[in-house]
């Protein structure tokens, strides 16, 4: 029997040397652990070893003290393993202290026992007739029972709760440690309780340290993958289909039985039902994943199919999974996020960047076709939104677009381009003018409390290059609104080839003016201004454009389109300046003459116009009154006070201020009496006009006469006739200006003019 244990016993150490090496090379975290943990079964089995196998009473003390001081280390090394078995130290918890501290005092009572002898002793006995030394226990003893079993204890209550913690799958991990943990312990206290000469416990732990071998280092426990395995694949959110080589369906998840409508009974329907669904699953099949996203069903439903193949390690094919991904609501998301970002919100109708991208795309797929586009523009939107409110004015535009969106047809792509700009595209043939003239003609808002007449003007280019800019194309169209702009009665205009050269024109004079200027290719003309005798008293600056490439250039040519792009202040400075210097020149010659400069309405936008001319006139050193101002009386309706007020700084400074244009404008001859201004200039175009000659003179004579009362001079210009000229005078106009006299003329054939003159005086 002892020498049964005995082998038995050296066995198990042997043993348990192999696993700790194995552990120990096994480089896994718990490797080390489980390593220590193993050597650390050793010790007892030892103790007892020697204490069944010895005769002799000191080596079976020393087996006994081998014994106990092993436990311990056994209990130590128990807690450090189950510490790395459990992760204790990631839930934040530690092995606590008074552990080791109560097992290096067990240990140290234990050690002290040969003085006091207070924990053990043996006492001879004998045992299949041998001499066997049994354990005396005494008062340490039942110290250390208490460390090592409590110890003991806690270790199996920690495993209880991780047990009861975890998730049912990783259960199983605790439970194969905790099964042969309470065998061993359980065992340990029958030896205790029977008190039999032998601890065939420890038979029982090196079991178990075996187990902790097999359990930490080497069992992948098989059923927690399965289980894992499958119970991820079940709980996905994908349809799983699991094929044989053939392409036999030999296993579904949950939401895959339910899409091929199967019951987990017929995985081998599945093949045929998901042809069913999705159609030819060729594509799918012919690479190892394949994506692509089938509408199908009564609701269209978006999935994407992937297939994977499985190949074992001879590269053979053991079969494939296909995972079938519902994507609806993605793709619903994606669709109504694509809707968002292409649609204009207030009105639905695309945005400027889709309609492009559309407008191109119906282009580039029906290239034969005649196309228009069509630029739709509410003209003075600004006054409806700030006559009515905003509400009223989105309900315009609202109205409007719904408007558009009756008269297109499938072949018309529209949107809106901006605030109150609209662009269609439609065919040539579907585009009837006269019916939307008609529409336009009386396009009228009717809200709640308000009705407004909108004036909705169309521009349209027709498109004859399909490669153009869709931008460009609208650019076009809406140009062709410049042809329209002050129109009520026509509604449509069309880009042609005289607008793009009249923009081209407009352009290219525009780059040249800064040059034409530096080079004196922009000059002023003089007209001659004469008084009641016919003699020259001064002129007028009248710009001339002497251009290197289309010769001479009337300022109707040029003012009008820099008037609107102010560059109209970079002319009269320079005019201002050729006037300033002329008349410096004149003044060193002696000659009394005055000349008059025009002074655009937009000039007051760009410069500072009395600042600009008064340092002028410092500059070159003439009297103010040398240099007349003519401003006409429709720049004086815009913004008059502030227009009154230069005026009168003018006058104040000394210089002569003359009212161009009188006659042309709106200002009543009421208000003649508060506009500072010493000379009125009357265009003989303006009375011309009249077809009642009579009445025309009526009219000069009285204004006239109340300039006279008013105290301000009058100038006529336009006089082309001696007739014109003596009954003016009669009337009393004091200086005249016309033809008649002299035509606008260079500056060099004016003073010549003027010599001569001298001379026949
Ligand atoms: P305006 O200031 O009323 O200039 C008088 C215009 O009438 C000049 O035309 C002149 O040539 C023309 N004219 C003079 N006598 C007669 C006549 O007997 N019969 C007819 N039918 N016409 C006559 P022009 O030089 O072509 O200038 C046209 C307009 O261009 C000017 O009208 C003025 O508004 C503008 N303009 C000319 N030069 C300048 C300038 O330097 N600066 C600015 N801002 N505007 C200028
Ligand atoms: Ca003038
Ligand atoms: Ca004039």
């Amino acid at each position: 029997m002892r020498l049964a244990f005995s082998v038995i016993f050296s066995a198990m150490i042997f043993v348990l040397l192999l696993c700790a090496v194995s552990a120990k090379r096994s480089h896994k975290a718990i490797g080390n652990a489980a390593a220590w943990f193993e050597v650390s079964i050793i010790p007892p089995v030892a103790g007892n070893l020697i204490i069944i196998s010895t005769q002799n009473r000191n080596i079976a003390i020393i087996g006994y003290y081998i014994f106990f001081l092993g436990m311990n280390n056994l209990m130590f090394s128990l807690t450090r393993f189950s510490k790395k078995y459990c992760k204790m130290v990631k839930n934040g918890r530690e092995i606590p202290k008074a552990v080791d501290i109560l097992l290096i005092i067990d240990s140290i009572q234990i050690l002290l026992n040969p003085l006091h002898k207070h924990t053990f002793t043996v006492q001879k006995g004998i045992v299949d007739g041998l001499t066997y030394y049994r354990l005396v226990p005494l008062i340490g003893q039942t110290f250390h029972r208490i460390v090592d079993y409590g110890i003991f204890l806690a270790t199996v209550l920690i495993y209880i709760v991780m047990i009861v913690r975890s998730p049912r799958i990783y259960r199983e991990k605790f439970w194969v440690i905790l099964v042969p943990l309470i065998i061993a312990g359980g065992w340990q206290l029958f030896y205790i309780l029977s008190r039999a000469p032998i601890d065939t416990s420890m038979i029982g732990f090196s079991v178990f340290g075996m187990l902790v071998y097999i359990f930490s280092i080497h069992y992948r426990p098989l059923r927690l993958l399965d289980r894992m395995l499958s119970e991820i694949v079940s709980e996905m959110s994908d349809a799983m289909f699991v094929f044989d080589p053939t392409r036999t369906c030999i296993w579904a998840n949950e939401k895959g039985c339910e899409l091929a409508e199967i019951t987990p009974l017929c995985f081998d329907e599945a093949t045929a039902k998901l042809t069913d669904i999705f159609g030819d699953l060729e594509p799918v099949y012919e690479q190892d994943s394949v994506k692509r996203i089938i509408g199908t069903g009564r609701e269209i439903r978006y999935y994407i199919l992937e297939e994977n193949k499985v190949t074992d390690s001879d590269s053979k094919l053991t079969g494939s999974y296909m995972r079938i991904h519902d994507v609806t609501e993605e793709q619903l998301r994606l669709k109504q996020e694509m809707y968002d970002a292409t649609h204009d919100i207030l009105t639905g109708l695309y945005t400027r960047e889709y309609l492009y991208q559309r407008i191109s795309e119906k282009l580039t797929a029906d290239p034969d076709r005649e196309y228009l586009i069509i630029y739709v523009d509410v003209k003075n939107f600004k006054v409806v939104n700030d006559i009515f409110g905003t509400a009223f004015g989105d309900y315009t535009i609202k109205c409007i677009a719904d408007w558009i969106r009756k008269g297109m047809t499938d072949d018309c792509r529209y949107g809106r381009l901006a605030g109150d700009t609209f662009g269609v595209l439609a065919p040539k043939d579907q585009f009837n003018v006269e019916k939307i003239e008609a529409m336009l003609s009386r396009f009228t808002i009717k809200g709640e409390k308000a009705e407004y007449n909108l004036l909705i003007h169309c521009g349209v280019y027709k498109i004859d290059k399909a490669d153009t800019d869709i931008s460009v194309m609208f650019d076009r169209a809406h140009l062709s609104l410049s042809l329209i702009s002050d129109e009520y009665h026509t509604h449509i205009a069309f880009y042609d080839n005289a607008i793009r050269e009249k923009l081209m024109w407009n352009q290219n004079i525009s780059a040249q003016l800064p040059d034409a200027i530096e080079t004196g290719q922009i000059r002023p003309y003089l007209q001659p201004i004469a008084d009641k005798n016919g003699k020259i008293v001064g002129a007028e600056a009248l710009v001339r454009w002497i251009h290197p490439e289309h010769g001479f250039l009337s300022p109707a040519a040029f003012i009008p389109l820099f008037e609107k792009n102010g560059l109209i202040a970079e002319v009269d400075k320079h005019m201002w300046r050729s006037a300033c210097k002329i008349l410096a020149r004149w003044k060193n010659e002696k000659r009394d003459l005055f000349i008059s400069v025009n002074i655009s309405p937009k000039d007051f936008y760009f410069v500072d116009v009395i600042g600009e001319i008064t340092s002028l006139v410092n500059e070159y050193g003439i009297e103010p009154s040398k240099l007349r101002i003519e401003i006409t009386e429709t720049a004086m309706m815009n913004d008059a006070d502030s227009r009154m007020k230069t005026l009168q700084a003018f006058r104040d400074a000394g210089f002569i201020v003359e009212m161009d244009d009188f006659g042309s404008g709106y200002s009543s001859l009421n208000m003649l009496k508060d506009m500072p201004v010493d000379v009125l200039k009357i265009d003989m175009k303006f009375l011309g006009k009249s077809d009642d000659e009579k009445k025309a003179h009526t009219i000069v004579k009285n204004i006239i006469n109340l300039s006279k009362e008013l105290g301000i001079s009058t100038l006529t210009e336009g006089v082309e006739t001696q007739i014109q000229y003596e009954v003016l005078s009669d009337m009393g106009c004091k200086l005249f200006q016309g033809y008649y006299f002299a035509k606008p003329m260079p500056v060099n054939e004016f003073e010549e003019k003027m010599l001569e003159e001298a001379q026949t005086a």
